[in-house]
């Protein structure tokens, strides 16, 4: 490895390292993200499927009358209750793997918009490669994300996660190590990389990088 080369992947460490501290801060649960889907979409979504379920329900009580040999289920036509409940539990499976699709880009759309991304491009995306390639459209889009901006950890407003310095009171979002010059995180109190005593590097004191 020439010296150049350890430079670059030896950087690259430190802000994947800033990376990952950021995410952790970001403390995602499951929940609270859920919320973030739109209330209409749920709504919708929820009246959807109760319209699925008395579709299946009617059309099945229909046959049972006229057609019983076209009921639910080959196996179940002697037992109309059983052919009644396979077919709302067949409804149900089929209706929670398109509300999580339908949930998810709805996630998408909010999530970006608050990232600071461009989100009718992601929705579009998503939903575009949908049909053929199922998850593929989110997993790009959960690699590619943005961090999501956090509190300046001087003055506490909002930062973007490409900022260098907070607009609002000029701290270094990306300090680095006085010593050795690498990039560190504002929690360390010694760098990771020479150990050289940090002090309070919210204090905005340390050199920049
Ligand atoms: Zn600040
Ligand atoms: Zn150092």
């Amino acid at each position: 490895m020439t010296d150049y080369q350890q430079k670059v992947s030896g950087s690259f460490n430190e802000r994947m390292r800033l990376i990952r501290l950021r995410r952790k801060k970001e403390n995602l649960r499951f929940w609270d993200e859920f919320r973030i889907v739109p209330r209409g979409l749920i709504w919708t979504v929820v009246g959807l499927f109760l319209a699925a379920q008395g579709i299946a329900f009617f059309v099945n009580r229909w046959l049972f009358f006229h057609d019983p040999g076209g009921m639910f289920a080959p196996d179940l036509r002697d037992t109309p209750v059983w052919s009644y409940l396979a077919l709302a539990g067949a409804v149900t499976a089929v209706s929670l793997v398109m509300a999580s699709f339908i949930f998810l880009i709805g996630y998408v759309n909010r999530d970006a918009k608050r990232r600071g991304m461009n989100s009718a491009l992601w929705t579009l995306l998503v939903i575009v490669l949908l049909p053929a390639w199922t998850f593929v459209g989110f997993l790009i889009y959960f690699l590619m994300r943005e961090p999501m901006p956090y509190d300046c950890p001087q003055c506490g407003k909002s930062v973007g996660a490409r900022f260098n310095f907070c607009p609002n009171c000029k701290c270094n979002l990306h300090p680095s190590c006085p010593n050795c010059k690498r990039e560190v995180v504002e929690t360390d109190k010694f760098c990771p990389y020479c150990a050289h005593e940090l002090g309070a590097v919210t204090s905005g004191e340390l050199s920049q990088s």
